[in-house]
């Protein structure tokens, strides 16, 4: 079930009008991004209009699968100025997540204005002209806060559209109950692949394959792992890397022989070159995968009415497909006439600092434990608002 969605007591249907003098500073999305941004300018004076276009706040983590959570522990995963509530989990569930960001927005009396659709940013006179779904609004400061995970990607496999069986991304998969008892084909082996293979190699499926095309660097999910992570991370990569390939042995172990080595690009040259996080798995889906519960298949090349053709030559014959197969940021329709984006459509200035005057993204670094550290980036974009509002 998800959480149904509310309405929270600032939310407006119009944005409130800038005062006399004032400078309007629009924030676009009401996620973990979003609301920590306009918080954090608030902290510093300054009123933000968020722009949603959903009917909640957090509308992402709403429709995610009932399973899910998160894969980093509660202290490092709260935005700044706000613990989750007593009895949340240590690895906060979807829903505790939804009912931590309802109780951001209420407690940081935010603005946030639902089912506003911000469909492009063009310059205006003085600062920035936002088209929404709602009309046109005038900002002199904008933040870009609508997620890196925004677009779910599924390949343009050939054949595609002729299965017969059942596609879908993991975006919309919600439980076991979602494909049904039959032969299932997971394809992409990270965070949620690794998660929804294990829930269905649990709790219904007749067979589980995942479908491996580049063998994840992987992580077990651990309370102090952010911690580590962050210390780590100040380390060179290479050095890093040998770090981390020595924990994953021991934790572990070689899952060659299952069809998983270890890849040679560590977890951090990985993240830096490429930008893909490792996969955070528990040990439970590792037992699975040695107890072949969960059968490593190779690459997907394309489909057939009933089948799946494989890199390797094989064809396999399943009911299902979960494609687990990530996202894309989605930003070319709202500012890819801006010269803001590089070629994979990422934002270049990825820290909170300007992209052009008084325009900014928060949220688009992937990396371990993104939500704890999505609050310095939005303490970053507030402070150097504040300051050239107050210059
Ligand atoms: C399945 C999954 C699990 C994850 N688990 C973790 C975890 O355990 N720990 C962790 O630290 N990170 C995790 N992440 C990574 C990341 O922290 C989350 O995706 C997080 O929600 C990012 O916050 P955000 O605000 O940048 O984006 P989002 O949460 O996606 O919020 C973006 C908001 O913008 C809105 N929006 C989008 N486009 C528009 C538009 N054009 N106009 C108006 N509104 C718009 C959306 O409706 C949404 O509400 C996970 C990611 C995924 C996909």
């Amino acid at each position: 079930m998800s959480v149904a969605p509310t309405t929270i007591s600032r939310t407006e249907r119009e944005p409130t009008p800038a005062r006399n003098g004032e400078r309007r500073v629009v924030v676009v999305g009401a996620g973990p991004a979003g609301l920590a941004s306009a918080a954090e300018l608030g902290r510093r004076g300054i009123r933000a209009v968020v722009l949603e276009q959903a009917t909640g706040v957090g509308w992402s983590w709403r429709g995610r699968y009932d399973l899910l959570r998160l894969n980093s522990s509660r202290p490092f995963s709260k935005l700044p100025g706000a613990r989750f509530k007593r009895g949340a989990g240590l690895f906060p569930s979807r829903d505790e997540m939804v009912s931590y960001l309802e109780d951001y927005a209420v407690r940081h009396h935010l603005e946030v204005r639902l089912g506003t659709r911000l469909e492009r940013i063009d310059r205006g006179h003085t600062g920035w002209l936002l088209r929404t779904s709602r009309g046109d609004i005038s900002a002199d400061q904008v933040i870009v806060a609508s997620g890196y995970a925004h677009t779910p990607f599924v390949p343009d496999w050939p054949g595609r559209d002729r299965f017969q069986g059942r596609l879908l991304h993991s975006a919309a998969y919600r439980n076991a109950g979602s494909v049904g008892e039959g032969d299932v084909l997971v394809v992409g082996a990270g965070c949620s692949g690794m998660e929804i293979a294990n829930e269905l190699a649990r709790d219904g499926a007749r067979r589980v394959r995942l479908s491996v095309r580049t063998p994840p660097n992987m992580i077990v999910r651990s309370p102090i792992g952010p911690l580590f992570a962050r210390a780590i991370l100040k380390l060179p990569p290479a050095r890093a890397d040998r770090l981390m390939n020595a924990i994953r042995r021991k934790e572990i172990g070689d899952l060659t022989e299952y069809g998983l080595p270890q890849p040679e690009e560590g977890v951090f040259s990985r993240l830096r070159r490429l930008g893909v996080a490792p996969a955070i798995v528990d040990k439970e889906t590792i037992q699975a995968i040695k107890n072949r519960r969960i059968e490593i298949v190779a690459g997907v090349e394309s489909f057939d009415r009933t089948a799946v053709k494989l890199v390797d030559g094989t064809g396999i014959e399943v009911d299902s497909v979960v494609a687990a197969t990530g996202y894309r940021c989605g930003l070319e329709p709202m500012v890819g006439h801006l010269d803001a984006l590089d070629r994979r459509g990422v934002p270049r200035a990825l820290h909170g600092e300007a992209a052009a005057p008084g325009l900014r993204f928060v949220g688009y670094v992937p990396r371990p434990a993104q939500i704890g550290y999505i609050g310095g980036e939005a303490k970053r974009a507030a402070t150097e608002i504040a300051q050239e509002l107050s210059g």
